[in-house]
């Protein structure tokens, strides 16, 4: 008995080799074929990955009820930092003259304090973003230093962004990009991610010297790689209401 394919989004790349099949935070299926592919290589590529794609999108799909089942942002819920949870509290800040500010005070239990001034109208997602986003730029700052001497590279400028789809990125100037979220993980996927973009100074492409050169420096790669695909949704996630 053959069930019928199903549903999906197709999508065409000038710079896809193959079909490609991906399965969005909310289920939705999304394959990806070369500009002219014929339609067909999608619907093989579903018939021939059924299985995965039923398993895949059941988790997915259960992760995003989790995640939607949280308590809100400000309410109990923890925000991860060095991927380790922290609890969040709100509270004024007494006095009108200071400035809203972020206390992460890791004294007795993981905190993270957000003391409001009174005349700040901000969300509380918009006072943690630019406070991690700087948070981020110390982080990778400083490990970008330690790391391009180990591989030998200079990076010529760090740019810390809020990539909808990826990590971190190296261009052929010699710059290397990051995501701010990285600043919630542990350090040593952080870490990961800084060499790999670093390594890409070195070797362009994910070919089997660059991940060699990425192995020599971080043996537990693959082990962060796969925090990253485990938790993404979570850290995507991460400040919303
Ligand atoms: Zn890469």
């Amino acid at each position: 008995m053959t069930r019928p394919v199903p549903d999906y989004t197709l999508r065409r790349s000038a710079r896809a080799r193959n079909a490609r099949l991906n399965i969005r935070p909310d289920g939705e299926l999304v394959v990806t074929l070369p500009a002219r592919a014929p339609e067909r290589w999608a619907t093989e590529l579903l018939e021939a990955r059924r299985d995965w794609v039923d398993r895949h999108r059941s988790r997915i799909l259960a992760e995003a009820a989790r995640l939607a089942s949280r308590p809100a942002l400000g309410e109990g819920r923890p925000v991860p930092l060095g991927g380790l949870a922290h609890a969040l509290t709100v509270a004024p800040l007494p006095g009108e003259w200071r400035r809203t500010r972020v206390v992460h005070d890791d004294t007795a239990e993981p905190t993270l304090r957000v003391e409001v001034a009174r005349d700040d109208g901000r969300t509380l997602p918009g006072i943690l973003e630019p406070w991690l986003r700087a948070e981020a730029r110390d982080a990778l700052e400083r490990r970008v230093a330690v790391r391009a001497r180990d591989l030998g590279v200079e990076p010529r400028g760090l740019a810390v962004r809020d990539q909808r789809s990826r990590w971190g990125s190296a261009s052929r100037r010699g710059t290397v990009s990051f995501n701010w979220r990285l600043v919630l993980t542990p350090a040593a996927v952080l870490d990961y991610v800084v060499v790999h973009e670093l390594a890409h100074l070195r070797e362009f492409g994910h070919g089997r010297g660059f991940w060699r050169l990425v192995r020599d420096h971080v043996p537990e790669a693959d082990a962060a790689r796969r925090w990253l695909r485990a938790h993404e949704p979570e850290l995507r996630a991460a400040l919303d209401r």
